[in-house]
């Protein structure tokens, strides 16, 4: 049978760019359909905006830090509305790229919500496209604990548009975007509350990583409020919000912003007139090479709730495309030591086993860790530390794990991720001539065990 496509991509975010991009490269008639924003979560909502904001809040660290070298700086004076602008600028030059990229590779750019009507054919905009291979890749949504008034609090999405910054909020959650946008917030000058569910937030981080960015957040005067459920959220009249907890106090903010996990976005898909189905979570099921319970339709990216991350999608946009038309080329991607980043205040960078894990998994484990004041702060009253660890087993010397909290941890854990990926060991870290003075000379300087 002739399709209208070779293959059919539901989503224009990382993934789905990717696999269209090189699916088109290879040769392959492609289509996307996007019925949001090109370049997806990560462009609009996520890792692009977020890092703008955390620059912006950042700006408030080295006004703070110039006096110790001498700079006298009038007082400084932050306006929400110009950043958010700013912001949005580049975001519409990021859309007009990702455009470009798509149309320059030959990909047909439908837009408009796509809506799976057969395992070789999907419906947009009341017109119908039939296509050898579909590849899913629409992402995840925010979701937040049905409690009563849910519809007073806002996610990422809207923090992202907020007109104005908000004087005084509670974050709630404990997972990467709770703890990047609290830094955001607070960095910002608004009064922030983190709330966190259990004893302490970033569950499945290296414990000492969780336990150095709470006293350091803590130092920054960050309200963390560990073991706080919120139970219901009400307006009150003068427009703030009451927030009521499990153990019955009560806070009271302008902006509730909860970061409770994402779900995966299936919304009107038509997965019913498929066979596609869902893993035990709710996410697509796919094997190994991203094939779906229907054999015509892959999925890639959040909507397979693996890892989600950004890079992680490309990979896996780029192994289908390879698998599909250009199969000489393909390699499965490797799920092992994804470095990953925190882009809280400080950042973590973490890659590799945590000392948890390590012990977990059975490894005899040396553990090398260093707590300094890096040496840009010497200057100034400010007495943050930086930590470091290496979680090294201690019979084949092989390095596990490497793990940051402190400024630039995500810059530095993406090289110590290439020599995990090597499978260095502690020995060819000591033997590895250190860049001075910088911070990062430390993860080849850690001499001593610790534990
Ligand atoms: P997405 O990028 O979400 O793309 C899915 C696309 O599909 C969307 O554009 C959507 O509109 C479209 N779509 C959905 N349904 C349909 C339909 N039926 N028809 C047509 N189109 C549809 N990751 C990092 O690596 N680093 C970070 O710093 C980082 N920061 C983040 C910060 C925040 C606040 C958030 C929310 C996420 C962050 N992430 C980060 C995660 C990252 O954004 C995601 O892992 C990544 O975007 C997933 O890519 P994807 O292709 O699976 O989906
Ligand atoms: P995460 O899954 O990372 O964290 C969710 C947090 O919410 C956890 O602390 C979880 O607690 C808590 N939680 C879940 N359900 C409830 C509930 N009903 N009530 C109270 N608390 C709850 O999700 P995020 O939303 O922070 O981010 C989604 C994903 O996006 C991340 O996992 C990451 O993969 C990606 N991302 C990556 C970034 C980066 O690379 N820098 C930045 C932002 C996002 P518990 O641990 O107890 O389950």
């Amino acid at each position: 049978m002739a399709y209208d496509f070779d293959l059919f991509v539901i989503g224009a975010g990382s993934g789905g760019v990717r696999a269209a991009r090189f699916a088109a490269g290879f040769g392959a008639k492609v289509a996307v359909a996007e019925s949001r924003y090109l370049g997806g979560t990560c462009v609009n909502v996520g890792c692009v905006p977020k890092k703008l904001l955390v620059y912006g809040a950042h700006v408030a660290d080295e006004l703070e830090q110039a006096a110790g070298f001498g700079w006298t700086l009038e007082e400084g004076h932050f306006d929400w509305g110009t950043l958010i602008a700013n912001k949005n600028r580049e975001i519409e030059r990021l859309n007009g790229i990702y455009r470009n990229l798509l149309l320059n590779s030959g990909v047909t750019l439908l837009q408009g919500h796509a809506r799976l009507t057969g395992a070789n054919e999907v419906e947009v905009e009341g017109q119908r496209y039939t296509a050898e291979h579909i590849l899913i890749a629409t992402g995840g949504w925010p979701q937040v604990p049905d409690i009563p008034g849910k519809e007073l609090a806002i996610t990422s999405n809207e923090a992202f548009y907020l007109k104005d910054l908000p004087r005084r909020v509670l974050v709630v959650g404990g997972g990467y975007i709770a703890v990047e946008f609290a830094g955001i917030f607070q960095g910002l000058g608004a009064a922030t509350t983190l709330l966190y569910r259990g004893d302490l937030f970033l569950r499945g981080f290296d414990g000492s990583v969780r336990t150095h960015l709470k006293e350091e957040l803590e130092k920054r005067g960050l309200d963390l409020q560990f073991n706080a459920d919120i139970q219901r959220i009400d307006k009150l009249e003068d427009g703030s919000l009451k927030a009521t907890l499990g153990d019955g106090r009560e806070l009271v903010a302008d902006c509730v912003f909860y970061a409770t996990g994402r779900r995966p976005m299936l919304d009107n898909l038509g997965l019913e007139n498929t066979g596609v189905e869902l893993d035990a979570r709710g996410y697509i099921r796919v094997d190994q090479q991203y094939q779906t319970t229907a054999p015509s339709i892959l999925a890639i990216g959040d909507v397979i709730g693996r890892v989600q991350l950004t890079p992680v999608a490309l990979a896996e946009g780029m192994a289908v495309a390879r698998r599909l038309f250009k199969p000489e080329q393909y390699r499965p991607v490797d799920y092992q030591n994804i470095p990953t980043a925190v882009f809280s205040q400080p950042p973590i960078g973490t890659v590799g086993l945590t000392e948890e894990q390590a012990l977990e998994a059975g490894h005899k484990v040396q553990v090398f860790e260093s707590r300094f004041r890096a040496m840009k702060l010497t200057l100034t009253d400010i007495q943050e530390k930086t930590l470091m660890k290496l979680v090294v087993d201690a019979e084949t010397d092989k390095v596990l794990g490497c793990h940051m909290v402190g400024p630039d941890a995500g810059e530095i854990i993406q090289g110590l991720g290439i020599a995990l990926k090597a499978g260095a060991t502690k020995q060819q870290f000591d033997e590895t001539i250190g860049v001075h003075p910088t911070a990062a000379e430390e993860f080849v300087t850690m001499r001593t065990v610790t534990r």
